[in-house]
């Protein structure tokens, strides 16, 4: 069995999702099911004996002590995080207890566990940190991408608590012999994504007919994976890599946030089309947020070179692949936009 923790949101869901179609091997998933968890989105594994899924938090040493000692995992997949950088301006102190404590309790549980199982099971358990490229800083015009030597330069409490909770993983591994593995990924997008994040922002609001609000000037570069890139990376750490090293994800594919506003527009009028007039009539441009990072993009050479990993998507193919998922799923766009979600989208219209 493999535990996962924040099986429920964006990419812990489609992981569990994709991991059941390629494994008999069961997923424990445990999740707090914040605003961004979702049960609707593994809606297909309610009577699937292989997915057991329990609700709690990370920051909780004593329940996890008791499913590890119960289910005996080989292996832990670390999602659970809060994950919004605009929320982490908001409110960064859920960003500090989740991200940074809740890594901590689960390494402490972790290597609790893992110091007692037999010299067999020692060698071949891995505890898998799922972080972001975000923790690198932001990038020049011209700078080389990040790669896994870049310095540490995190720009927003988001990023901060990514990389407190990255060197905590990497400590673990040289203090105590846990054999932890890191994964730095760059900006993710596909089917199952909360509509506060970009992509799926601009195709849910272009289809209720509403303002695509783009932050600035638009040109901030962000380098873009499918998600099940993403997964099929993190099942080949997990599988081949080596204890104690990280690995940088990445599609080599830098696109500024106008362009995939208008590439998002332009599918949308080829596959959506309005009545008159095309989507991109509805771009607006809006003050850009505290912080803004200029520019990210991931050198992915070393999980290419080491583990043979290569992304099966090009951007292309992926957006057209998500444009049209939003279109065919109205019934789990109009879930997660009911509740909490309107609360934040009200707050941030009225912060402007
Ligand atoms: P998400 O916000 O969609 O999902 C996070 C999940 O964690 C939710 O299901 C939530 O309920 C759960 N969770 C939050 N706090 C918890 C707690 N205290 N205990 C247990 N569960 C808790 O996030 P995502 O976009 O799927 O990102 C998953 C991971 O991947 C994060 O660690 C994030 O930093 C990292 N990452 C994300 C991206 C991206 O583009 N989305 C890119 C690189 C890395």
């Amino acid at each position: 069995m493999i535990f996962v923790t924040g099986g429920a949101g964006f990419i812990g869901a489609n992981f569990v999702l994709n991991w059941l179609a390629q494994s008999d091997e069961s997923v424990l998933n445990f999740d707090k099911l914040t605003y961004a968890g979702n049960l609707n989105t593994l809606k297909s594994l309610q009577n699937d004996p292989r997915h057991l899924f329990v609700q709690g938090d990370i920051c909780d040493t004593a329940v996890l002590d008791s499913l590890f000692a119960k289910h005996q995992p080989r292996a832990i997949v670390h999602f659970a995080a809060e994950s919004h950088v605009d929320r982490s301006i908001h409110g960064p102190a859920a960003f500090i207890e989740t991200n940074v404590n809740g890594t901590f309790s689960l390494l402490e549980a972790a290597r609790k566990y893992w110091t007692g199982l037999s010299d067999e099971a020692k060698a071949g358990f891995r505890f898998l940190h799922v972080s972001t490229d975000e923790v690198y800083g932001t990038l020049e015009a011209d700078d080389p991408p990040f790669s896994e030597t870049t310095a540490y330069a995190p720009n927003s409490p988001y990023s901060a608590s990514k990389a407190a909770s990255d060197h905590l993983v990497r400590a673990y591994h040289h203090t105590y012999g846990l054999p932890v593995l890191t994964t730095n990924c760059s900006n993710n997008y596909g089917p199952y994504h909360f509509p506060e994040k970009l992509i799926p922002l601009v195709i849910t609001s272009a289809r209720a007919g509403k303002d695509l609000p783009v932050y600035g000037d638009g040109l901030q570069v962000r380098d873009w994976l499918f998600v099940t890139d993403h997964c099929a990376a993190i099942r080949r750490v997990l599988e081949a890599g080596k204890p104690g090293e990280t690995y940088n994800v990445g599609g080599w594919n830098e696109q500024t946030n106008i362009s995939v506003v208008h590439t998002i527009c332009d599918l949308l009028d080829e596959l959506a089309p309005k009545a008159s007039g095309s989507y991109r009539d509805q771009i607006r441009h809006v003050k850009d947020r505290p912080g803004h990072d200029r520019r990210y993009a991931i050198d992915a050479r070393k999980i290419e070179r080491e583990l043979g990993w290569k992304p099966a998507e090009t951007f292309q193919t992926g957006l057209r692949k998500t444009v049209e998922w939003y279109l065919n799923n109205n019934e789990w766009v109009a879930q997660v936009q009911s509740g909490e979600y309107q609360n934040w989208i009200n707050l941030q219209y009225q912060q402007g």
